[in-house]
């Protein structure tokens, strides 16, 4: 019989922009003997699922859920439900994730308004809220944490425009969700997803997703049906709702694997957990501006979990291009960094401490293979 390939497969500290490495409780709880997806013990873990997902989204009432896709599928949920054709939006975009969801929305038909900042800048509130006043949009869409450039984007004052024109707001939390403070309902955000392998640190395969009762009111309101009917949140909400009818069959393993994820955030407490993030990425930029490496991101916008870097010159050279150089850290060492993309590719790297891999072991390691290759 041949050797499962699994056998074989290399270890990794996953340092790029997700997936993180999963703690082994995480994986052992995934490994658990199947339950029916009505099972009333798969239930209350599924109710217990969407508790903690709603108290880290900070929301008390509307519907939250895990759904079986990535980030990217939690965006194409949003506007599939928000937006019908002909719909005005205003994204701010700043980054590649801001880009991709003008692109979403513009396939389901919306009239997409985009206003830019550079990338590496966090989007100019003021701007995004003037083009909000002039469009008077159905939606106002943005990323809280740019993942594509390291930088936090301002939330309040842009979701505050949106409601002076009653306007809806979906905020991606694919990064920030268990590592930054996240506070939908406080905020005014109207819809939110997220991804599990970022700073949830479970394998990817689930989204995440957070609808208010004004974002499930527009849904009863639309004029025509969500055109997917996989993703319509009124029917998703008769099984992640009261009545636990059947819709799809919930993935059960990655549902129990969540599960434990958020009982560890439980455990640990979202305050420490963000302290964690903070102290990681302090101490892993005291070490890479001592290498040459220089913060893209004006220290007031930095996100804590991805960490844009500057490559110095020196480094580009000596290493014989950073594509490369990546490789060899992978390769030899079995750490993992993010390069650039879009206008930033070959000029930074993106190391990422996100969820389990913020502490200051991780740091350490990269640092150390770091020094070594550099020497
Ligand atoms: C990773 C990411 C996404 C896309 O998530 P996938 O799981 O890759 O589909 C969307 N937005 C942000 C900010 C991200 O970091």
């Amino acid at each position: 019989m041949r050797a499962m390939p699994t056998r074989s497969l290399p270890r990794r500290l996953l340092l790029g922009p997700g997936p993180s490495n999963v703690h082994p409780r995480v994986l052992a709880a995934m490994g658990q003997p199947l339950l029916g997806h009505l099972d009333p013990a798969f239930l209350e873990i599924l109710d217990r699922v969407q508790a903690g997902l709603a108290d880290l989204f900070g929301v008390r009432a509307g519907l939250t859920l895990p759904i079986p896709t990535t980030g990217s599928g939690g965006m194409e949920a949003c506007f599939a439900n928000l937006l019908e054709p002909g719909d005005a939006i205003v994204v701010g975009v700043a980054g590649v994730f801001g880009t991709r969801m003008c692109e979403v929305a513009q396939r389901m038909g919306a009239q997409v308004s985009r206003v830019d900042s550079e990338w590496g800048s966090p989007l100019h509130a003021e701007r995004v809220a003037e083009k909000v006043e002039e469009i008077r949009p159905r939606v106002v869409a943005f990323v809280h944490a740019e993942t594509s450039t390291g930088v936090q984007q301002p939330v309040e004052a842009i979701a505050q425009a949106a409601r002076r024109v009653d306007a809806l707001v979906v905020l991606d939390c694919v990064t920030s969700l268990g590592g930054l403070p996240v506070s939908l309902e406080d905020w005014g955000v109207d819809a939110a997803y997220s991804g599990t392998q970022k700073c949830l640190s479970c394998p990817p395969g689930l989204s995440p997703l957070h609808f208010s009762p004004r974002a499930l009111a527009r849904v009863q309101a639309r004029q025509r049906p969500v055109q997917n009917w996989y993703l319509d949140a009124g029917l998703l909400a008769g099984y992640f709702g009261e009545e636990r009818v059947y819709h799809h069959t919930a993935p059960i393993s990655a549902i129990f694997g969540l599960a434990e994820a958020l009982d560890m955030i439980a455990e640990e407490g979202m305050p420490q957990r963000i302290l964690r993030h903070q102290e990681a990425s302090r101490s892993l930029l005291d070490g890479m501006t001592a290498l040459g490496f220089a913060p893209l991101v004006a220290v007031d916008h930095r996100l804590p979990m991805l960490n844009a870097l500057e490559i110095p010159e020196a480094i580009r050279e000596s290493t014989g291009g950073e594509a490369g150089f990546r490789r060899r850290l992978l390769e030899n060492y079995g750490v993992e960094v993010g390069g650039g993309l879009g206008p930033l590719a070959g000029r930074i790297w993106r190391v990422g401490l996100m969820g389990e891999n913020a502490r200051l072991t991780s740091v350490e390691a990269l640092l150390s293979v770091l020094q070594r290759e550099l020497r």
